[in-house]
């Protein structure tokens, strides 16, 4: 029997009883390691008390709270399946994936308690604990009330490599959510890989900022974090300056961010020695632009790596070292060494063939196989088999590998624009745009065009004075982009749609521009 992100917690807590585990600035709370077991103890017998037991789900919508974190880890002691909820949802989603889901406790907080209400009416033989005073959701129990004098010794529960760990839900960005399940075999593989390329001991001190519900932040930084008896210090959202204070006072050396977050970081105000302690942070979850790389780099002097990755993958499987950073600079990288990537050629109708591989430089959708793969979805069995097409995982994403073997990322599939028969890679447009000084924020999109079928439309937020023409000079001058690529319209606006995860919204931007079309 292999190890299991239980028994791997479990070392850890015997090798570093004493050792700061988990920070909850919000509450103040400071557990050792030890500390933390007993309160994962605690929890994980208060929910078999309450009637969960293995293979049962318990989901959460809760934001970055030491509660999250204790809760994921109570699940794992007695087999239960993880399913952390996007906090950011409406409470139509939250409710579909409970209702997917199925879950015996949700775990939700006064923040989002409105989202519950209709769902904890509808579902009344759901458990629902809040961690907050308030109970604005019908019938729900305190958690602190819950837990109050059950056992804090370990409950006797077997838990094996191919259990279930979690059902993480992908951010619909692109369509309805689907449940992702992952085993333990496959998160422990995740956590081990990211553990090497992050080269994390127990003397780091990590920042969760990004949201915990995401693979990107679980799964990339948390788990190898504890994985390793490092420790880590959570604020229960994003906030630039709270996240450049809390690194300077907490002497933080390592935190995963998303690009959107590094963009609101650098529009701060700040001081290198706030980043004295800090050797490296790690971006990905959506493509950040090279001249975006370049400004970090310049005006924090920090050590950047990127991944590239899917929920449906662990989530990373690429990526871009520190020392690459300016090299290749909107490249994804190269692959994780236990994960192989490829680039295939696409076909008109069904899966593009594992075999059939791009050349270098040459566009095709990139398609993976490896140890974290996901099993498939939670009950969606054809579009498990669809995805998971002769064992490898076609991401929709389409991308190239370059001559030196790293991979670069164009666009979704579902993003790319098509005008006058040419493919348009809403990316390269972004990257275009972002070498502008005065560009803060921007997503293309196409809209619809009598003549060429679509059009580029550009979506951008300014700082100061800035029109379309200089724009559209912009674009012309240094030969940039061609004409078929340049945006034809520019809307300028105060931020611009994204999810939890810092994701980019473009179906709503693309609803927006077929609206002023219509
Ligand atoms: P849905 O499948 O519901 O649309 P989603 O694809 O947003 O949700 P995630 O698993 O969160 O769900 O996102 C994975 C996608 O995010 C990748 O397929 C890719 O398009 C994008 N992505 C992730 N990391 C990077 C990166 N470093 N550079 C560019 N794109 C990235």
């Amino acid at each position: 029997m292999g190890p299991t992100l239980k028994s791997m917690f479990e070392q850890t807590v015997a090798k570093f009883p004493n050792k700061e585990g988990i920070v909850d600035v919000r509450l103040g709370t400071r557990w050792t390691y030890q500390e933390w077991d007993e309160e994962v103890n605690r929890l994980a017998n208060a929910l078999t008390d309450s009637g969960v037991h293995k293979g049962d789900k318990v989901s959460t919508v809760l934001f970055n709270t030491a509660e999250f974190a204790t809760t994921l880890f109570a699940c794992m002691k007695i087999g239960a399946v993880f399913n952390p909820i996007n906090f950011r949802l409406t409470s139509n989603e939250i409710s579909f994936i409970i209702k997917d889901a199925d879950p015996k406790i949700v775990l939700f907080e006064k923040a989002t308690a409105p989202q519950l209400k209709a769902i904890a009416n509808e579902r009344t033989h759901i458990g629902f604990w809040t961690i907050d005073e308030q109970r604005d959701v019908a019938l729900a129990r305190n958690y602190y009330d819950v837990i109050e004098g059950v056992d804090r010794t370990r409950p006797d529960y077997v838990v094996e490599e191919e259990d279930y760990y979690a059902i993480m839900y992908t951010s619909g960005t692109t369509g309805a959510p689907k449940g992702v399940l992952h085993t333990h075999r496959d998160m422990v593989d995740q956590a081990l890989i990211l553990t090497a390329t992050l080269r994390l001991t127990n003397q780091d001190r990590g920042l969760t900022v990004a949201p915990m519900f995401h693979c990107a932040e679980l799964h990339c930084t948390f788990l190898p974090r504890v994985m390793m008896g490092a420790s880590t210090v959570i604020l229960h959202h994003f906030d630039a300056k709270e996240m450049i204070q809390t690194i300077r006072e907490e002497q933080i050396s390592t935190l995963f961010a998303a690009p959107t977050m590094w963009n609101m970081i650098l529009q701060e105000k700040f001081s290198k020695r706030d980043f004295e302690t800090f050797r490296q942070g790690l971006y990905g979850g959506a493509p950040m632009a090279p001249a975006l790389t370049t400004r970090l780099h310049e005006t924090l002097g920090v050590q950047l790596i990127q991944a590239y990755g899917m929920t449906e993958m662990g989530p990373a499987i690429t990526v871009l070292l520190e020392d690459e950073q300016l090299m290749k600079a909107g490249s994804a990288g190269r692959a994780l060494i236990n994960h192989e990537v490829r680039v295939v050629r696409t076909l008109e109708d069904g899966p593009a063939e594992p075999d059939d591989i791009c050349k270098p430089d040459e566009l095709g959708e990139i398609i993976v196989r490896g140890p974290s793969m996901m099993p498939g979805y939670y009950n969606r069995r054809e579009d498990s088999e669809e995805v998971l097409y002769k064992g490898w995982y076609h991401s929709g994403d389409i991308g190239s590998f370059d001559e030196d073997g790293y991979l670069w990322v164009s666009d979704r599939v579902k993003d790319m624009i098509i005008s006058g028969g040419e493919n348009i890679y809403s990316r390269e447009v972004e990257d275009a745009l972002f070498e502008h000084p005065s560009i803060l924020d921007a997503a293309v999109v196409g809209e619809p065009d009598e003549m060429w079928g679509e059009r580029v439309v550009a979506y951008v937020v300014k700082k100061g004075d800035l029109e379309q023409d200089e724009l559209e000079e912009f674009c012309i001058s240094g030969n940039r982009l061609a004409r078929y690529k340049r945006p034809r319209r520019y809307v300028f606006v105060d931020e611009l749609p994204r999810n939890a995860s810092g994701k980019l919204q473009k179906f709503k931007l693309r609803e927006q521009a077929e609206s002023v079309t219509e």
